[in-house]
């Protein structure tokens, strides 16, 4: 676990290795995880596999944390919302959690017969000592089912650190062992893209009308069995650059399969990555293709767009939300007529922060500390028409009385591509003209002065 931990925070793809102020991603602090812990990000990467058993080896609480929390559907299997867990108590804590362990997947194989388990060690059960790797091992042998170990527990770090454990899982375990029924030279995987609110379903209908195929979901809506032929893909698009960055890496290392990071947010973006794709595949008539469908649905886009325009045009934003959502939003914010005014930055990459400083003016404020009271700085200090973040600043914004569109892995909204483009724009434009902000400045009846604004 120490080897693939140290490798996860060198890892030579993130911008850290070639930044020489920046030589490892940096190491946890005492209380990080309360952003997220490194389990967190392992089962967030993960969870979305939705055939697949996922198994939390550890206390309650720790399956707790994460599980239902996110937006990530399937069009199928259903067992990904099971909260499966080992539920270990003090008397396993002290004399081992083992026999608990094989206990529970054996109820596993007979209950649901999955083609596969993952199990995921936690702070617990890393420091008792239970060997998950062999436990694992000889349980894949007993029921022949892969049943696969997730070694990320809390402690080793933050959740961006575990969502790169969990690249390494599938790259050890489960990418390379087997082969599909068929491949076409326009096969793809979508690297981090996790189906938050059927977001990857529009995408894949903008790839279907060129005859793009997605090989592997890597993890939205994904399936175990596809996930081990992902290597036989002519491309890999990293849709979320801060996870998963390394499996990707690995792929090209070992499979000689090319990657890029992109982004299906904003219509520029959306064209950027489809005409990225193509060029990586190097067919001169899917890149014909491709042009000819953005053509097409920007112009459609536009016609689409003219009723909000009025509503949208020169409103000012304050944006705070995390990895590729911090720059390519600023994007599709831009392309509906807004300003961006303040942007967070505490949650972005040094590449992510590169990206956004090209997109925004010199007078965009940077918010590079977490927390409400730096949010609310910004909205005040920048006279800020309303706040699109992440849904635990929901309270915040409404408490002040500003308009609020939750943006992050919470929501039950698609905004990618052409239509979730179009959807962001109604969305924004209801939210600042809906009349209750209006009524909220407004004093109590029975206050004095009910006619008065505030
Ligand atoms: S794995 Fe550790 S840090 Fe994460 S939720 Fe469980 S106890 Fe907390």
């Amino acid at each position: 676990m120490r080897r693939q931990v140290l490798e996860a925070l060198e890892e030579p793809a993130c911008e850290h290795s070639t930044n020489e102020n920046l030589k490892v991603c940096a190491r946890p602090k005492p209380g990080q995880a309360s952003g997220g812990c490194s389990f967190d990000g392992a089962q967030i990467a993960l969870l979305p596999i939705a055939d697949a058993a996922h198994l939390v080896h550890g206390p309650l609480g720790c399956s707790g944390n994460s599980w239902e929390g996110r937006g990530s559907l399937s069009s199928g299997p259903h067992l990904y919302q099971y909260g499966l867990t080992t539920d270990l108590k003090e008397s396993e804590i002290i004399f081992g959690g083992e026999k608990k362990l094989r206990e529970a997947i054996g109820e596993i194989m007979e209950r649901f017969s999955p083609p596969a388990v993952f199990v995921y060690s936690t702070c617990v059960t890393a420091l008792i000592g239970d060997d998950l790797e062999a436990i694992c091992r000889e349980e894949t042998r007993k029921w022949g089912v892969p049943v696969i170990p997730v070694n990320s527990p809390g402690f080793v770090g933050s959740k961006n650190l575990g969502t790169r454990l969990a690249g390494e899982t599938l790259f050890q375990y489960v990418i390379g062992t087997s082969d599909p029924p068929e491949t076409t030279p326009y096969d793809i995987n979508l690297i981090g893209e996790y189906n938050i609110a059927g977001e990857m379903w529009e995408i894949k209908e903008l790839l279907d009308k060129v005859g793009i195929r997605i090989l592997s979901r890597i993890t939205g809506d994904g399936r175990f069995q596809e996930i081990r032929w992902a290597h036989h893909a002519k491309v890999n698009m990293v849709v979320c650059s801060r996870a998963l960055i390394n499996l990707a890496r690995k792929m090209e290392e070992h499979y000689q399969i090319p990657y890029f990071e992109g982004s299906f947010y904003g219509a520029g973006e959306t064209g950027s990555s489809l005409r990225k794709i193509a060029g990586l595949l190097k067919d001169r008539e899917l890149e014909r293709r491709v042009e000819e469908l953005i053509q097409e649905e920007e112009k459609k886009l536009h016609r689409d767009l003219l009723q909000y325009r009025p509503v949208l045009k020169g409103k000012k934003v304050v944006l705070y939300t995390g990895g590729v959502k911090s720059w390519s939003v600023i994007s599709a914010l831009q392309e509906l007529g807004m300003e961006v005014v303040a942007v967070g930055t505490n949650k972005s990459t040094q590449e992510d922060i590169a990206r956004i400083k090209e997109r925004v003016g010199a007078d965009t404020e940077l918010i590079d500390e977490g927390g409400s009271g730096s949010i609310l700085k910004a909205v005040r200090s920048k006279k800020a028409d309303m706040m699109i973040a992440g849904g635990r600043n929901m309270y915040v914004a409404l408490k002040e009385k500003i308009p609020f569109l939750e943006i992050n892995q919470e929501r039950h909204t698609a905004y990618a591509g052409y239509t979730g483009l179009k959807r962001l724009a109604k969305h924004i434009a209801h939210t600042l003209s809906h009349p209750v902000w209006q009524l909220a400045h407004k004093k109590a009846p029975w206050c004095e002065g009910w006619a008065d604004d505030r």
